[in-house]
């Protein structure tokens, strides 16, 4: 595979979390944080502990994947032991080069090959404007991955934004907005779709296949009126079952967003 330069704007770390995504980090039945958080911990021992032994890491590659395949969500998704905590609350990859003591590129050991690792940039790269990478900045560190290649998400929101307050966002603007307590707000939703298999507006089978979630039950003239607040419901992974639920929803995201 040959990939391009790299972009201007690299978004899969920040000063404060890392997103993993495509090194598999949210395919897991279980993502809860107490999970993650457990998991990440025993491999970035035991990746540190090998101090970069090609042998070590090769045999510590295949005693997680074994260890973690059960709780695997789906098996045709590489999904890298090497992938851990690089900082407190931030996931990285413990074999980059930046870590190496001789700043030597390993990845080649990994589910992907060294090329795939060092050149792949996912859509988020090219799509999201600087106003929506702000947004993604401000989500809490453990949920940046999934919020950053979530785009309807990130497209949803700051339409919500906008339409609420009646103009178009800057970069700048977003720095200035109350993000812990729209989150905390958010965290407490009602009608969240607990299954594993729900990523906001995607459902992920376990044979790799996607679909696309829906609100079916409710009416399709209701859905289209309340464009982009729908899109952001569903790209939360928020399924109410029937209009009144769907109303409360609704009320509770446009109260969060006249917190921000
Ligand atoms: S999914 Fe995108 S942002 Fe996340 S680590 Fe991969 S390339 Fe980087
Ligand atoms: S080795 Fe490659 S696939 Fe594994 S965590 Fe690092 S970048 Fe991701």
């Amino acid at each position: 595979m040959r990939f391009g330069p790299p972009p201007q704007h690299i978004l899969c770390q920040t000063e404060q979390a890392g997103c993993g995504i495509c090194c598999g980090a949210e395919n897991f039945i279980d993502r809860g944080s107490h999970a993650h958080g457990m998991r990440f911990k025993k491999r970035t021992q035991l990746v540190e502990a090998a101090d970069f032994d090609i042998s070590k890491l090769e045999l510590i590659k295949d005693q997680l994947l074994e260890e973690e395949h059960p709780y695997i969500l789906s098996s045709t998704i590489p999904t890298c032991p090497f992938m851990g905590h690089v900082g407190p609350h931030q996931r990285g990859c413990l074999i980059h080069p930046s870590r190496h003591p001789e700043g030597l590129d390993i990845r080649d050991i990994s589910v992907h090959d060294q090329e795939t690792c060092a050149g792949f940039f996912c859509t988020a790269h090219h799509v999201l404007t600087e106003t929506e990478v702000a947004i993604a900045q401000h989500v809490p560190a453990d949920m940046y991955g999934v919020m950053l290649t979530n785009i309807d998400l990130m497209k949803s929101l700051r339409r919500v934004i906008e339409g609420q307050r009646v103009r178009t966002l800057q970069p700048f603007d977003i720095r200035q907005m109350r993000w812990v307590d729209f989150w905390q707000r958010v965290a407490l939703f009602p009608f969240v779709d607990h299954s594993p298999e729900r990523y906001g507006l995607v459902r992920l089978k376990k044979s790799g296949e996607t679909s696309r979630a829906t609100l079916s039950r409710l009416p399709l003239e209701e859905s289209r009126r309340r464009q982009p607040i729908h899109r952001l419901i569903i790209s939360l992974s928020l399924q109410p079952e029937h209009i009144e639920q769907y109303n409360q929803l609704v009320e509770l995201v446009e109260d969060a967003i006249r917190v921000l």
